[in-house]
């Protein structure tokens, strides 16, 4: 349907355009379409037929382009770019202060920023300016009332920033346009279309007012003939509901309804007909000639795939990639999909969903770098920012960075980093300790131009300054061809936008404010945010991905409507909390839009149209588009799923997978078996398949497994002197032994500034030991000692305490609670560690006398016990004596009891193996025989229930420790027998025993490949 002013009759557009492009005068039309790209396309296509081919008379506009190009004529506005839209829409939020967002502690969510901006920008294009809000909302009251009022405070102050900084919304920019005066009006198109005589209009699938009223006064030029080609048909409303208003207005306009007789013969022209007058109706007999295809995918991902081996199947055929299209209602979700799975199935394609800056690479890494002067060099943000691969930052090796930051237990602060290094270094000659400091002294100079408050005009040259410096270009244009493209791109709009959203700011807050880091960096990311960028894309290359509402006026062979699921296509009902009145009712309209939007599409049927769904998604099931159900009810649709695929292969993927199933060969290479894989490669593939199914044959043991058998390569076993908690290590999991022991593999350990448990252990044992030497050299006995003694050995005890804390030099400010611990509660001795432990010393009933401390074996010089022929070392805490009995004690910074079960299946070994050594050592110093009553762990927790010694065996064990003893004995000989012929497996054990939870190796032994479950 054509409205127009004309009194005609008929219009054949097509016929006139090829006329004027024969007589050469294509520069007195204006063509006016909905989408850039529509232009971009049209303007190509009129090139090509035009007869010396010239582009220089062509007038291809959008109405978002007409407008601005009318307005820079009448004054000097600029319309808005998103990055800056946003950054002053944050801004309005936080100088509003409307109840609404209060809840929002720190800041509003994306997702609301984002909603409450799309509302916006409808509002303005609908007219509707606060004022217009704040008289409607007198008919509301209460909670509604409320939420008007704060959502016209916003667009008011949001409107202001905009208008002061001279950059405009879309919106803003019609509304100054449709109420210019209509010979303002006309004097602006002449001087920008002198010699336009006809304006037609077409494609557009939803008008806003303020548009019908910019068209009306379009129509009203003098001497300009125009024609708005509107797809509409009363006889179908639920389809062009959302027009209706569009349509009324232009009877209401008197325009004249005129016949639309263009060069309509292909086949596709009777099918827009069919599908206008009966899509979303039912009829008598569904219509043959248009079969369409329906391919049903399991989830979004299979979904992409079974849209992929279609491909391949039309592309055999040799249809041109560039013939093809897949559209999607809502591209976010699938652009990564498509970018996958296209490249694993090696199809060309063009997709034209734009990147937000903050997913590129090479833009987080200037960010990252700045936030180390932000985050004040804290050492996650520091190696964050240091270890980009696009920046240049001298030859330091930060990996031994990490390592130093660690031992010398350095969390932030520049000036901390570098005394902790040179305190460090002055003890001794370090040359990568001097590297590390000298790549922080780099790293501190680079961003020293950052560190005061400037001027925008200084952050932009330093930022200008740090990109050069800092070889980012040069290591950018290093990457693949495609990422170097993109990048080069992003870095470009990055610094566009910064630099027009600061601008905007220095227009707004005046040239002499001065701003911080952080605030620069608040605007950085979110420019970041919400800037999007486009690649330019490649002329008739690849398959072309694109959205429904970009595919119109483009022309495809085969056309695949992708996410045919409600709640994609149509979008979900959004009950938009911005939403009121007026504007309400037309986003209501959705369904209608949706629905118009994917009969525009079917429209263009030409050789095939391909629908796909997905059946499921992260969370739930997805119901199959109520659209399908519409169009089955007047087409006809095949389905076609995942089994109708199976008898071939389609990439190299597919292929891998399949001969993962060893011997399979029934299945036909789909394009051609030495394409895909050669000989050799299959060799070595049917060999690591082999490998990894012997791997985790738990029937076996081989290399694969962990049993490497002996070697010459690795020290004999019994010739190693080992220490308990090695052999604990072992029984545990020997995989983790043979990483940790044999191959000598280190974790690096977060740095931490506080006092560790370990330490604290450390700590109470230096203490205690010394204590002990100085009352048994006094000759001082605890045990029922009178309150005279108790006082001494007390005021002894937290001397010894406070020189051994001293030597220590731990930070008593962060560490004050453990230290109050050890010391006394808000200076009370009496709640204190050490009271408590001459207290229970005091006190116990136990009938032994401590007397050796600190008793070591094969360590420091001493030399190491020998059982079973396993040699062993080890420093035993103290042992007590009553008679020729004894008892080995271990201090505990935590609560510990000896297991039974856990010694007798020889993962506790500790306490018994070192009684067994002290009968050993005390039998060559006392010379005479000991025999072993207890071993126990002495808890020196603060809490009093849980502090004193648990031992063991209790006296209900009918076995007594000689019998505990031997066990272990054959324990540690069986291990170091196993280590000597090369046992080294991942853990056996399972349920709590299991080791693995917090494990630092467990990527490395794939332990959950082995143990899937
Ligand atoms: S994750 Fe488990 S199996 Fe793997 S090394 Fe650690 S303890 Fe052993």
């Amino acid at each position: 349907m054509i409205f127009s002013r004309e009194n005609i009759k008929n219009l054949n557009i097509s016929a006139i355009i090829r006329d004027s492009l024969d007589e050469g005068n294509l520069d007195s039309f204006l063509f006016i379409v909905p989408t850039n790209r529509w232009a971009r396309t049209f303007k190509k296509e009129l090139i090509e037929n035009s007869p010396n081919r010239s582009s220089e008379k062509i007038n291809i506009e959008t109405l978002t382009t007409i407008t601005q190009k009318l307005l820079q004529f009448y004054d000097k506005y600029n319309l808005i770019s998103s990055a800056t839209g946003y950054v002053f829409l944050k801004e309005t939020i936080e100088e509003a202060e409307i109840e609404y967002f209060e809840s929002y502690k720190n800041e509003v969510p994306d997702g609301t920023l984002e909603e409450l901006n799309n509302v916006i920008g409808e509002y303005k294009k609908e007219g509707i300016d606060s004022k217009r809000l704040l008289e409607n909302a007198e008919e509301l009251s209460g909670y509604e009332k409320s939420k008007v009022h704060g959502i016209a405070k916003i667009i008011d102050i949001y409107t202001k920033k905009c208008f002061a900084a001279r950059s405009l919304e879309i919106g803003d920019i019609y509304f100054i346009i449709a109420n210019l005066p209509q010979e303002k009006f006309s004097e602006l198109f002449k001087l920008n279309f002198p010699n336009v005589g006809l304006i037609y209009i077409n494609g557009f699938n939803e008008y806003s007012s303020l548009e019908l009223k910019i068209i009306n006064k379009l129509s009203l030029i003098y001497g300009i003939k125009i024609f708005i080609n509107l797809d509409y048909n009363t006889g179908n409303e639920k389809l062009h509901k959302h027009l209706t208003t569009a349509y009324e207005s232009f009877i209401a306009y008197d325009y004249n309804r005129i016949g639309d007789i263009n060069d309509h013969t292909n086949s596709s022209f009777y099918l827009k007909d069919y599908l206008s007058q009966n899509f979303l109706r039912s009829v008598k007999k569904k219509e043959e000639r248009y079969p369409i295809i329906k391919l049903e995918g399991e989830d979004r991902y299979k979904e992409i795939e079974l849209i992929a081996r279609e491909l391949k199947l039309l592309i055999k055929q040799g249809i041109k990639p560039h013939k093809i299209a897949i559209v999607f209602n809502l591209i976010k979700e699938y652009s990564p999909l498509v970018r996958e799975i296209f490249s694993i199935y090696e199809i060309p394609f063009n997709l034209s969903d734009r990147y937000s800056l903050d997913t590129i690479p090479v833009i987080s890494s200037i960010i990252n770098f700045l936030e180390i002067e932000e985050e004040d060099y804290y050492y996650k943000s520091f190696f964050r920012g240091i270890s980009s691969k696009f920046l240049s930052i001298s030859d330091t090796d930060f990996t031994e960075l990490l390592k130093i930051s660690s031992e010398l237990r350095i969390i932030s602060g520049y000036k901390n980093w570098v005394d902790s290094i040179k305190t460090q270094l002055s003890k001794g000659e370090d040359p990568e300790l001097k590297n590390a400091l000298k790549g922080i002294i780099y790293v501190h100079n680079t961003l020293k131009p950052f560190v005061e408050p400037q001027s925008i005009e200084t952050f932009l040259e330093n930022l200008k300054n740090l990109i050069q410096n800092t070889g980012l270009f040069y290591k950018m244009l290093q990457s693949e061809t495609d990422n170097a493209e993109k990048n080069v791109k992003a870095l470009s709009v990055f610094y566009e936008s910064i630099y027009e959203v600061l601008m905007q700011m220095k227009t707004y807050d005046g040239e002499s404010k001065l701003y911080s880091l952080s605030e620069y960096l608040n605007i950085l990311r979110t420019i970041c945010k919400w800037s999007r960028f486009n690649v330019k894309e490649r002329s008739d290359y690849g398959i072309q991905i694109t959205t429904l509402e970009e595919i119109r006026g483009l022309d495809f062979d085969y056309i695949f409507i992708g996410g045919m699921c409600d709640g994609d296509l149509p979008t979900k009902q959004n009950s938009d909390i911005f939403l009121y009145g007026d504007v309400k009712k037309q986003i209501e309209m959705q369904f209608s839009k949706d629905a118009y939007k994917f009969y525009q599409t079917l429209s263009m049927y030409k050789k095939g149209i391909y629908l796909s769904t997905p059946s499921a998604g992260k969370n739930s099931n997805f119901e199959e588009s109520y659209l399908i159900k519409a169009l089955d009810r007047i087409l006809d649709i095949t389905s076609k799923s995942a089994a109708d695929y199976s008898d071939s292969i389609f990439s190299k993927k597919e292929y891998l997978i399949e001969a993962g199933k060893l011997g399979n060969e029934k299945y036909d290479i789909f394009y051609g078996k030495n394409d895909i894989i050669d000989d050799k490669r299959k060799e070595h593939l049917y060999n690591e398949i082999k490998i990894d199914q012997i791997r985790i044959d738990k029937r076996n043991e081989n290399e694969y497994n962990g049993v490497i058998g002996g070697t010459d390569l690795l020290t004999p076993a019994f010739e190693k002197v080992y220490s308990i908690t090695q052999l604990e290590t072992y029984a545990k999991c020997p995989y983790k032994y043979f990483v940790e022991r044999i191959l000598h593999v280190e974790t690096i350990e977060d740095p931490d500034e506080n006092i560790t448990s370990l330490e604290i252990g450390s700590l109470l044992h230096t203490i205690l030991y010394n204590f002990y030497l100085e009352i048994l050299k006094k000759s001082i006995v605890l045990k029922n000692c009178s309150a005279e003694v108790f006082n001494y050995v007390l005021n002894l005890i937290m001397k010894i305490g406070n020189d051994a804390l001293d030597e220590y030099k731990f930070d008593r400010v962060k560490s004050f609670y453990e230290i109050e611990q050890i010391f006394g509660i808000e200076g009370d001795r009496e709640k204190s560690i050490l009271y408590q432990f001459i207290n229970y010393e005091r006190e116990n009933e136990n009938e032994f006398a401590p007397s050796y401390f600190e008793l070591e074996f094969g360590m420091n010089g001493s030399l190491p016990i020998e059982i079973n022929d396993v040699l062993i070392k080890g420093k035993i805490d103290r042992i007590d004596i009553k008679e020729n009995k004894i008892g080995i004690i271990d201090y505990k910074k935590s609560i510990a009891q000896v297991v039974k079960k856990d010694i007798i299946e020889g993962l506790s070994l500790q306490l018994i193996i070192y009684i067994s050594a002290a009968i050993d050592i005390l039998k060559n110093k006392l010379d005479n025989e000991m025999l072993p009553e207890f071993v126990s762990y002495y808890s020196l927790k603060y809490s009093r229930k849980d502090f004193g010694l648990r031992k063991f065996p209790s006296s209900r064990d009918k076995n007594d420790l000689e019998y505990f003893i031997e066990i272990s004995k054959t324990h540690i000989k069986n291990y170091v027998e196993s280590i000597d012929k090369g046992i080294f497996n991942l853990t056996k054990l399972e349920g709590q025993k299991k080791p693995c939870n917090n494990c630092a190796f467990s990527n490395m032994c794939r332990i959950a490949e082995y143990l899937p479950n």
